[in-house]
């Protein structure tokens, strides 16, 4: 019997495209993987260090796991256990410590090491630890898939250098380095080769991709241009806006239908990246989803200067309004902390007018975690949990009002969606006649729930396929959509 493994992950995008990397590395070793973590040989925790919440998840659910060390009937044995992404990679000095019944920890840049960490733990070693950064200039890798699937998501940079006051990123994920575009589209194409149909770039600061890799190949646009000021790539390097555009005309590529990226700055925000959500025919990125993650993380421009996001607010509300001009259906989100050290109320109103002006679809939004050794961290943490919950649920209901109006709009529309899976709910199925819930996104990555109902006769799986629909409801959340009964559905 094939060895199996259960990886927890917790956290953003990143850790989610580490896990599948950790999978595929674990794959290559002949394991599988468990149902449930009871099952398994080998246990991973990809832990987040990005609030204290998170922290304490990863290290509670460790702690968990020492009771099937000592199982003395379980099948396939004690297992073993280890703990990666942000939390191995900053308390490796403290977790053999709390729990040493750990085997091994491992960091963001290490992940490759794992057959070999896994096998040094086989060998008899103990407290096994992978955590240094790696040093060199460059950043190359390959994705590696777990799993076959229509989407992926593809590291295009790692690090981030913009040392925002309240975040760790900058500490567990290290420098900012980038692939070449070279390296990306190929990847891309050998992707594309296997049945994917939409890519997700990833990076912490994406728009700032490119810094410090020579543009050799003379692509355009040669220099960028943002509100701010001169920031992220130099003329004569590589930059985002060339990525997509390559990604976009190689045709290697042509069977990809939308690419994404996540997160973004707006200081690397540039003129040359608005331009890419032209319409096609105006010099736009065809396959460019219809959908920005803007993080901006308060509308006060005394709280964004503390952050040190180094942009005031007048400036995002231009982007914004530029972006709106070019596609006035394009998806908006973003991230927003409430009770930063010195937050007071009339800077809270100011993130209140913020989701008023912009109309978000939707918003991620956090209470404030000092993080140990940020910069942020040695202020007052003057606000109080209480003012900080309060402050976020108030936040959340203004958005959510907001998310329903912009949902309801939609309702009447025609929305492409890539459908990823049955829905968790099948409440629609018990309005209407028999059949099956699916869900997907649209471009403008609004999730769509629609029936396939049984006398369709429809048999087989539709995820991973594009169909089109009519938007029939929606609510705070999510719409519904409605298949044409007459057209031949999924391509
Ligand atoms: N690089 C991305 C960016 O700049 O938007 C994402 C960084 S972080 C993984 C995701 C979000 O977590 C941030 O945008 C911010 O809203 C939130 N965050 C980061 N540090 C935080 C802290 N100390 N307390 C509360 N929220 C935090
Ligand atoms: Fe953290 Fe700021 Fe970098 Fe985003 S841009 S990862 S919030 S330091």
């Amino acid at each position: 019997m094939n060895q199996k493994f259960f990886i927890k992950t917790f956290g953003c995008q990143m850790n989610v495209a580490d896990s599948e990397r950790m999978a595929a590395l674990l794959g290559a070793l002949g394991m599988e993987p468990a149902e449930t973590i009871d099952q398994a040989q080998v246990i991973i925790i990809n832990g987040c260090s990005v609030r204290e919440k998170a922290v304490h998840k990863a290290v509670s659910s460790l702690g968990e796991l020492q009771v099937l060390k000592r199982s003395p009937g379980r099948i396939g044995g004690a297992p073993i256990i280890g703990m990666g992404g942000c939390v191995g990679q900053l308390d490796k000095n403290t977790l053999f410590k709390r729990a040493p019944y750990l085997d091994f920890v491992f960091g963001t840049d290490t992940i490759d090491n794992l057959p070999e960490i896994i096998h040094r733990v086989r060998s008899g070693e103990r407290h096994v630890i992978y955590t240094d950064f790696d040093q060199s200039m460059d950043y190359s890798t390959e994705t590696k898939l777990y799993s076959a699937s229509a989407q992926a998501f593809v590291n295009i940079m790692k690090g981030c250098d913009k040392y925002c006051t309240y975040c760790i990123v900058p500490y567990t994920r290290g420098r900012e380095k980038s692939r070449t575009i070279d390296e990306v589209v190929s990847d891309i194409a050998r992707l594309v080769a296997t049945g994917v149909r939409e890519v997700t770039l990833l990076g912490q600061n994406v728009n700032s991709f490119g810094k410090g890799n020579p543009n050799s190949a003379q692509r355009e646009p040669r220099a960028l241009h943002n509100v701010i000021g001169k920031v992220g790539p130099k003329e004569g390097e590589e930059n985002f806006p060339q990525l997509l555009r390559a990604i976009d005309s190689d045709p290697r590529c042509a069977a990809l239908k939308r690419i994404r990226f996540t997160s973004s700055h707006p200081l690397d925000f540039s003129e040359e990246l608005l331009e890419c959500y032209a319409p096609a025919e105006q010099g736009g990125v065809a396959r460019l989803a219809s959908q920005l993650h803007l993080p901006v993380q308060s509308g006060s421009n005394l709280v964004l200067q503390k952050m040190g996001r180094h942009h005031k607010i007048e400036t995002y509300f231009s982007q914004m309004e530029r972006l709106r001009k070019l596609q006035s259906d394009v998806g908006l989100s973003t991230d927003l902390i409430v009770g930063f050290p010195t937050e007071t109320d009339e800077d809270f109103q100011a993130t209140l007018d913020l989701l008023d002006r912009v109309q978000y679809d939707s918003i991620f939004a956090f209470a404030y975690s000092p993080r140990p050794g940020t910069r942020a961290a040695k202020m007052p943490d003057d606000i109080s949990n209480a003012i900080k919950n309060e402050r976020l649920n108030i936040l959340l209901k203004h958005q959510l009002k907001i998310s329903e109006r912009r949902n309801s709009a939609c309702v009447g529309k025609r929305m492409e969606i890539l459908v990823e899976g049955e829905a968790k709910n099948q409440n629609m199925a018990a309005e209407q006649i028999s059949g099956r819930v699916w869900t997907g996104r649209a471009g403008s990555n609004h999730v769509v729930n629609f029936l396939i109902p049984a006398e369709a006769g429809l048999h087989e799986n539709p995820a991973g396929k594009f169909v089109t629909l009519e938007i029939t409801g929606s609510t705070s959340l999510s719409l519904q959509g409605k298949l044409n009964p007459e057209s031949s559905h999924f391509s």
